[in-house]
C-alpha cells in the first residue's frame, strides 16, 4: 500500500524563532516537503531534515511570486504522492493568510490536512513593543483589520470611517502603503487626532522598530523614522498605556548581527547567549567534524584501555567523538577502567562530566602547553601510560612535554578530523551576502583557514555591512594574521561567556 500523504497548514509565528509552537517545530523537522512564505524566519529552514524539499513561494517585492492556485495545486500533488507536506506561513494561518483557500482546495481533492495555529503578528508586535491591547477601563475589544490584501490592489478593503465608531483597539495589518489614507478615514469617521496610535515594523525580529504617538502624528512620525512593511498599525486608548520599559529593543546587542562559524550543531550555546542580549545570529559553518577513519588504531587503543593511568582530552569535539566510539565498542561505562582524567578546559570537561565521570585536572589556562605542564606537575606521570585524545590537529608539544619532562609513555588517539565545510551550502549565505554583519566570529584556526579558502564565496553585495573579524583566542588570531587578515577583536579569555562580553564591550549600547 502506498504511503498516505498529508498537508499541515502551519503558523510560524511573527518572526522570533522562539515564538513558533512546539507542534509546528516538530512538524518542520519531520516533514518531507516544506512550502514557505517570505515572512517566515529563514532560521526555521535550518531545522528541516536534510532530505526535506524546501519550496519558497514567498511574495517579496521584485521577486517572482508563485500564484495562489499553483501553491494549492502543489500542496495537493505533493500530498497525493505520499509526502508529509508542511505549508508554513508567517503568524497564524487563519489571519490574513489565505489558509481558507488552501483548505477548500484540499477538501475538494480529498487530501487530509491539519491546521496548527501560530502567534499572529499583531499579538507578537504588541508584546515585544510593550503595547497593551486591552484594559479594563480603556479598551474592551480588539479588531484585526487589513489595509489591503494584495499590494497590486489599489483600493482599501475596509471602510475605515465606519471602524472609527467600533472603538476598542484596532490592529491594522498590511496598512503601510496606505497609511495616510487610513489615518484620514479614521479621523473623518470621528476618531480624534490625539487618539493614541503606534506602529511596529519587523516586530519580534532583530530589525524591530516602533513609533508611539497619536493618530494625528502617525504619518509624519513614520516618515521621519523611515518605518516600512511589514508593520502593524495600532490605534486605541489602550495603546496609550504602552510601557516605558523597552525590554526588547534596549538589550545591549539589539540591532547587531553576528556570524558564527562553528560546525553544525555546535553554535547552540553561543547563539543563545548572543540572542539573549538582543543580537541576530547567522550560522555559516566553516568547518565540519568527521569521525576518525583509522578504525584499527581506535580498536588498538580500546584493547589496552585498562592499562592507561591517565586519559587526556584536548578538545570538546575529541571528548564527544571518543565517547561515541567508546560506547559503540563497549556499551558499558565500566569498561572505561580506573583512568584519571585531564581536560584542556571547562567546555571539554563538561562533555566528560555528562557521563558522570570526574575530571581531576583542568589547567588554569586552556592551552595544550598549560595542560601538559599541569599534568607534569602532578608527578604521577613517571612511566605512566597516558592516552591523549586528539583530532587531526598537531598535539606534538603536549606529547613531547609529557614524554620528555613527565617521562610518561604516551599513546595518541585521533578520534575525529576537521574538514572545511562548503559555505555555498549554508542556508544563511545569501542573507549574509545581502546584508552583511557587524562581526564574523572565528572559534578556531581551522575555521579561519576555511574562511581564507572560501573568501570568494563570501563576497558581500554593495550595501551590505562589512563585518569586523573577531577571534576566540590567540591561536586563531595568529592564523588570521598569518593569512593577511586583521583581527579587530579578540575574546579576552577563550570561553563563550568572555567572547560575548567582548562583543558587548565593543558593540553594546550604553544604557
Ligand atoms: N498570517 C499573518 C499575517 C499575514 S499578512 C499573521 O497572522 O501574522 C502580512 C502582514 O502581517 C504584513 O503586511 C504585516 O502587516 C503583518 N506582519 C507580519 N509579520 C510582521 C512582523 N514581524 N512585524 C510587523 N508586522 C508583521
Amino acid at each position: 500500500m502506498s504511503k498516505k500523504g498529508k498537508v499541515y497548514l502551519v503558523g510560524a509565528g511573527p518572526g522570533d524563532q522562539g515564538l513558533i509552537t512546539v507542534k509546528a517545530r516538530d512538524l518542520v523537522s519531520s516533514c518531507d516537503v516544506l512550502v514557505y512564505d517570505n515572512l517566515v524566519n529563514p532560521a526555521f529552514l535550518v531545522e528541516a531534515a536534510t532530505a526535506c524539499e524546501l519550496i519558497d513561494v514567498g511574495k517579496a517585492p521584485g521577486r517572482h511570486t508563485v500564484e495562489q492556485d499553483k501553491i494549492c495545486k502543489m500542496l495537493v500533488e505533493k500530498a497525493q504522492s505520499g509526502k508529509l507536506v508542511v505549508r508554513l506561513k508567517g503568524g497564524d494561518p487563519f489571519v490574513f493568510g489565505r489558509c481558507a483557500e488552501e483548505m477548500t482546495v484540499l477538501d475538494d481533492a480529498g487530501v487530509s490536512y491539519e491546521i496548527v495555529p501560530g502567534v499572529t503578528a499583531a499579538l507578537g508586535c504588541a508584546a515585544y513593543a510593550g503595547i497593551p491591547l486591552t484594559h479594563r477601563d480603556y479598551g474592551s475589544s480588539i479588531s484585526f483589520l487589513t489595509g489591503h490584501e494584495d499590494v497590486e490592489k489599489e483600493a482599501l478593503r475596509i471602510d475605515f470611517g465606519k471602524f472609527a465608531a467600533t472603538g476598542g483597539t484596532l490592529c491594522i495589518y498590511m496598512g503601510m502603503s496606505k497609511l495616510e489614507e487610513i489615518v484620514d478615514k479614521l479621523i473623518a469617521g470621528g476618531l480624534p487626532e490625539n487618539k493614541p496610535a503606534a506602529i511596529v515594523s519587523n516586530g519580534t525580529l532583530p530589525a524591530q522598530r516602533k513609533i508611539l504617538g497619536s493618530l494625528g502624528s502617525l504619518t509624519a512620525l513614520a516618515e521621519e523614522e523611515g518605518l516600512g512593511s511589514p508593520a502593524i498599525i495600532f490605534v486605541g486608548n489602550a495603546v496609550g498605556l504602552a510601557g516605558t520599559e523597552d525590554w526588547f529593543e534596549a538589550r545591549p546587542l539589539f540591532g547587531r548581527r553576528f556570524v558564527v562559524t562553528r560546525p553544525v550543531g555546535q553554535n547552540i550555546r553561543l547563539k543563545k547567549l548572543l540572542e539573549n542580549k538582543g543580537a541576530e545570529v547567522l550560522e555559516l559553518p566553516l568547518i565540519k567534524i568527521l569521525p576518525a577513519d583509522d578504525r584499527k588504531l581506535v580498536a588498538e587503543a580500546f584493547a589496552g584501555i585498562a592499562t592507561y593511568g591517565w586519559v587526556v582530552f584536548t578538545s570538546a569535539n575529541g571528548a564527544r567523538e571518543f565517547f561515541n566510539l567508546f560506547f559503540r565498542a563497549f556499551g558499558d561505562i565500566r569498561s572505561f577502567g580506573p583512568m584519571r582524567i585531564a581536560c584542556v578546559g571547562e567546555t571539554t570537561a563538561s562533555v566528560v562530566r555528562d557521563y558522570n565521570l570526574e575530571v581531576e585536572l583542568i589547567p588554569s589556562v586552556s592551552t595544550a602547553e598549560d595542560l601538559a605542564q599541569s599534568l607534569v606537575a602532578t608527578e604521577s606521570l613517571d612511566s605512566a601510560h597516558v592516552l591523549v585524545i586528539t583530532g587531526n590537529r598537531n598535539r606534538e608539544i603536549l606529547v613531547n612535554l609529557l614524554e620528555s619532562v613527565g617521562h610518561a609513555i604516551v599513546d595518541t588517539l585521533s578520534v575525529y578530523s576537521t574538514d572545511f565545510s562548503d559555505v555555498s551550502e549554508a542556508v544563511a549565505l545569501q542573507d549574509f551576502r545581502e546584508k552583511g554583519a557587524d562581526a564574523l566570529v572565528f572559534s578556531s584556526s581551522s575555521a579561519a583557514l576555511s574562511y581564507v579558502e572560501q573568501e570568494e564565496d563570501l563576497v558581500l553585495e554593495k550595501d551590505a555591512r562589512v563585518p569586523i573579524l573577531c577571534s576566540f583566542g590567540a591561536q586563531t588570531s595568529a592564523t588570521l594574521k598569518e593569512n593577511g587578515l586583521s583581527v579587530d577583536l579578540e575574546s579576552e579569555k577563550p570561553s563563550l561567556d568572555s567572547l560575548v562580553d567582548s562583543l558587548v564591550a565593543k558593540f553594546g549600547r550604553s544604557s
